[in-house]
């Protein structure tokens, strides 16, 4: 047996039924393979195992009292997966499917996605299956402050900054960046990042996953000789990753002309009208079948699943794990998909990543491709710790900087390792070096 087919048995045995985790750990191990053999003290110091296991993982009760006045109980998790090149930084997410094996699966996946953006951020993530559709402001905000009152003392800006994720937005970081101020009788504006522009926020952090998807796509494209420009392009999704990849891939030039909500999906021929999805969506909180309301001749089809079956140059899969399957993938390859750029955090199988890669398609993962979000975060961290803003033009800019220096380190490292235009596999190995070296020279911890 491998080594690292080794430490994926272990990781099944030793974490049951945490199947989202197992598939993030054996997507990582796989690309890794070439790296362990010319590097054999990562697994002679048991490098590899110490990666898969978090050094913290903290689950809670969240009990809140809803608008009749009945009382719920949810569940809250916080996973501190790796702290070798900073304090953890990993989003916080709201939605039913969430239990252990998703929080860590997000996690694992953040310490490379936050060591390529080359700051210094190690990986964490947490969440709770509370489900905020339907929920009055009310019932948010006390859930949120309960959620609080429990993860205040785990976290610290030099410790583990959480940030939004689904189900948390910019009203939801408000509420419990409140609580957090009130039981520490502090101003520690670092301690979360999303923050509103009032309080901390930085400007394009809103935009940064959205626009850092499409900075990445349009590097990858370039770097093959081909552009965005009169693309046509599907992206799955209407929330905060799908707007803004939205927005920036019409500001290139593309024809977006598809997008969904998990419910069903819009098909507008001549490109979607942002405007009125940023409506339904930031505004309204509705479905997004409203959008044929206002205009009559898209087409709105229940399922999500159909969104696949269009035909287009470019797919953006912005909404959640696990959404192209192989059949999905084999569909977009048949009608002509050229390229796939991962907004969500894991949206393709393993199956279907290899199928593409196989077909030979572009393909920008997410732990590159997303990254910009993170960055930004980390950005945000730095004008908080300095007590300055920089300009919408600033912090744009370093994102644009940052999202080229990850593609390049992404393709240098694909080739280096002899698999060049595998982004995936370019990807996992450059950020997975930063972290070994680190945790090589802090010893065994
Ligand atoms: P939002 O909550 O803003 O939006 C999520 C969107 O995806 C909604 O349109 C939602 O539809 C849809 N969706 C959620 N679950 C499903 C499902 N099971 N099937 C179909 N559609 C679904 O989240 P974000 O845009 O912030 O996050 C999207 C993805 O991007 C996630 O994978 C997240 O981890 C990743 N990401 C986000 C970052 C950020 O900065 N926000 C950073 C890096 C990665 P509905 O409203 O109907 O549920």
């Amino acid at each position: 047996m491998s080594v690292v087919e080794n430490v994926l048995q272990k990781v099944k045995e030793r974490n049951p039924g945490e199947v989202e985790f197992h598939q993030a750990v054996e997507e990582v191990l796989q690309s890794l393979e070439p790296v362990l053999e010319q590097h054999p003290e990562f697994v002679e110091t048991g490098l590899v195992d110490r990666l898969v296991e978090p050094e913290r993982q903290i689950m809670f009760r969240v009990p809140w009292v809803d608008d009749e006045g009945k009382v719920q109980v949810n569940r809250g998790f916080r996973v501190q997966f790796n702290s070798a090149i900073g304090p953890y930084k990993g989003g916080l997410r709201f939605h039913p499917s969430v239990y252990l094996g998703i929080i860590k699966f997000l996690g694992f996946e953040q310490i490379f996605k936050n060591s390529l953006t080359g700051l210094p951020i190690g990986g964490g993530k947490g969440g709770s299956d509370f489900n905020p559709k339907g929920k009055s402001d009310g019932e948010i905000m006390r859930f949120c402050q309960s959620f609080m009152s429990e993860l205040y003392r785990h976290i610290g800006q030099d410790v583990d900054v959480p940030a939004g994720d689904i189900g948390v937005g910019a009203r939801e970081i408000g509420f419990l960046f409140g609580q957090y101020k009130r039981l520490r009788n502090a101003y520690e504006a670092g301690i979360l990042t999303g923050k509103g522009l009032k309080y901390g926020g930085s400007l394009v952090r809103k935009e940064a996953t959205g626009y850092g998807l499409i900075y990445f796509t349009k590097e990858m494209l370039e770097a093959n000789n081909k552009n965005l420009k009169d693309k046509t392009v599907v992206i799955s999704g209407a929330g905060n990753v799908a707007i803004y990849a939205c927005e920036k891939a019409q500001e290139f030039g593309a024809k977006v002309v598809a997008m969904c909500d998990s419910k069903g999906y819009i098909y507008d021929k001549d490109g979607i009208k942002l405007d009125t999805v940023k409506q339904i969506k930031e505004v309204e909180r509705k479905r997004i079948k409203e959008y044929v309301n206002h205009h009559p001749e898209a087409e709105y089809h229940e399922g999500q699943k159909g969104i696949w079956s269009l035909k287009c140059d470019i797919a953006l899969p912005c909404a959640t794990q696990n959404d192209i399957h192989l059949e999905h993938a084999k569909q977009l390859v048949e009608n002509g998909c050229m390229a796939v750029g991962e907004g969500a955090n894991m949206p393709c199988t393993n199956d279907a990543l290899e199928f593409f890669l196989e077909k030979g398609l572009y393909v920008a993962p997410a732990k590159a491709a997303n990254a910009g979000g993170v960055a930004t975060s980390a950005l945000e961290m730095s004008q908080n710790s300095m007590r300055l803003s920089w300009t919408f033009e600033e912090v744009d800019q370093k994102l644009q900087d940052i999202m080229k220096n990850i593609f390049n380190a992404s393709n240098n490292a694909s080739k280096k390792y002899g698999m060049e235009g595998n982004y995936v596999a370019g990807a996992n190995i450059a950020g997975f070096l930063k972290v070994a070296e680190a945790m090589m020279a802090q010893g065994v911890i």
